[in-house]
């Protein structure tokens, strides 16, 4: 964002993230600000920013950030998936995984029901856990 309006260094960034009234928010901890849509325009009015845009500066960021805005469904959908693979390959990377039973390392292994953790031991050891997400 500040990339595509960097010919506007006068402007004070803060971050917030914004769920629809359709999410359910579960305990977030974070200095960012994280509110519901019906609550954006009081948050914004409560960080007192120094107004320093004049209205002709702040319809052409308006302009240009709405050109950049996520169009249709393909691209929302899109952005879940590279969300969801972040997610997995962290999963997976998390490799201090230990069998609990004789101590190797949890290999990840392909079943026919999709991806495990499977004992580095197998087939001495048959101890096998879910991908958790
Ligand atoms: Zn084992």
């Amino acid at each position: 964002m500040k990339q595509v309006l960097r010919d506007f260094p006068q402007i004070d960034y803060f971050p917030i993230v914004v769920f629809s009234e359709r999410a359910v928010l579960k305990n977030v901890t974070t200095w960012t600000p994280v509110i519901y849509s019906r609550e954006l325009i009081q948050t914004i009015k409560n960080l007192n920013s120094e107004h320093n845009l004049t209205y002709e500066q702040m319809s052409k960021i308006s302009v240009r950030l709405n050109g950049l805005r996520m169009h249709g469904g393909r691209d929302r959908k899109e952005h879940i998936r590279t969300i969801r693979n972040k997610n997995i390959i962290e999963t997976k990377s998390s490799d201090s995984r230990i069998c609990p039973r004789c101590g190797s390392q949890l290999r990840l292994r392909k079943g026919r029901l999709g991806e495990f953790f499977g004992c580095a031991s197998y087939p001495a050891c048959t101890y096998t856990e879910n991908i958790r997400f």
